[in-house]
């Protein structure tokens, strides 16, 4: 199933909806990803009349840094022996087709795309069944302003400018999280090719552990790390970061000190 968020002239605020082929089915206005009830009495809308909004307004985005064992090499870094977390702030994230923008104070601005969790119920201290606590899966872009993150040694500013987290296009409920292909595309030019069994911590053990540390709650987003490949991006240039059973997350990347 295709979960994704809305918005359309009809319906007076965005909606959680449900893609069927060519339509979309508009979701009771308290969706949580607890149930899905499709709102009776209301026909489709073709997908081509709404708006793609990013499928999850997360109350945190928890990122997992070097997953894979290739993408920590190229950066110069150790793998290391328990998941590397941080958090990008929530403000970031945008949709598909919406626009990266570039800050002013970063000259090197770098893609990484990356398998996505969305979780479905409240997840405190898990140890049974971790997958039972995710809705779904969508293709997210940590967007990474590279040279602040190497200065700052904290993440935060590197990772959190509003725009750097595209999130779609949609979330997709049935896919192996431990067996897909990851592509990130520039320009059309593949950077970025991984698969999610070559992760070091894998979604099942990560849920374990991210949720022990803080409660995860329904929309939260896991971003669950970048393969090799990771390369920067300037004005003009187009970004598909693609999973494989999900679809393609599509960004243009915008400099406002540029004139088009
Ligand atoms: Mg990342």
């Amino acid at each position: 199933m295709k979960i994704c968020r809305i918005a359309h002239k009809d319906l007076e605020a965005p909606r959680f909806a449900v893609a069927v082929e060519s339509n979309v089915f508009p979701l009771a206005a308290d969706f949580n990803f607890e149930k899905i009830e499709l709102l009776t009495g209301h026909a489709g809308i073709p997908l081509a009349e709404v708006k793609l909004l990013a499928p999850v307004t997360p109350s945190k985005v928890v990122c997992v840094g070097r997953n894979y064992r290739e993408h920590a090499a190229e950066l110069g870094n150790k793998m290391p022996d328990e998941p590397l977390l941080f958090l990008k702030a929530p403000s970031a994230v945008i949709a598909s087709e919406d626009r990266i923008e570039l800050p002013a104070v970063s000259q090197q601005v770098e893609h990484e795309g990356e398998l996505g969790v969305v979780i479905g119920k409240t997840a405190r201290n898990v140890e049974d069944d971790p997958l039972s606590y995710i809705a779904g899966y969508t293709c997210v872009n940590d967007v990474t302003a590279r040279d602040l993150q190497r200065k700052d040694v904290q993440f935060t500013r590197g990772k959190s400018f509003d725009t750097f987290c595209p999130v779609g296009p949609w979330i997709v409920t049935d896919i192996d999280p431990a067996n897909v292909t990851v592509t990130t595309r520039l320009n059309g030019e593949v950077k970025q090719h991984g698969n999610t069994a070559d992760m070091a911590f894998g979604v099942a053990f990560l849920i374990r552990y991210i949720s022990a540390i803080m409660t995860l709650y329904p929309g939260d987003l896991i971003a669950t790390g970048t393969p090799a490949g990771v390369s920067r991006m300037q004005h003009g240039d187009v970004v598909e970061v693609e999973v494989d059973g999900i679809g393609i997350l599509r960004n243009q990347v915008y400099d406002p000190r540029q004139i088009i």
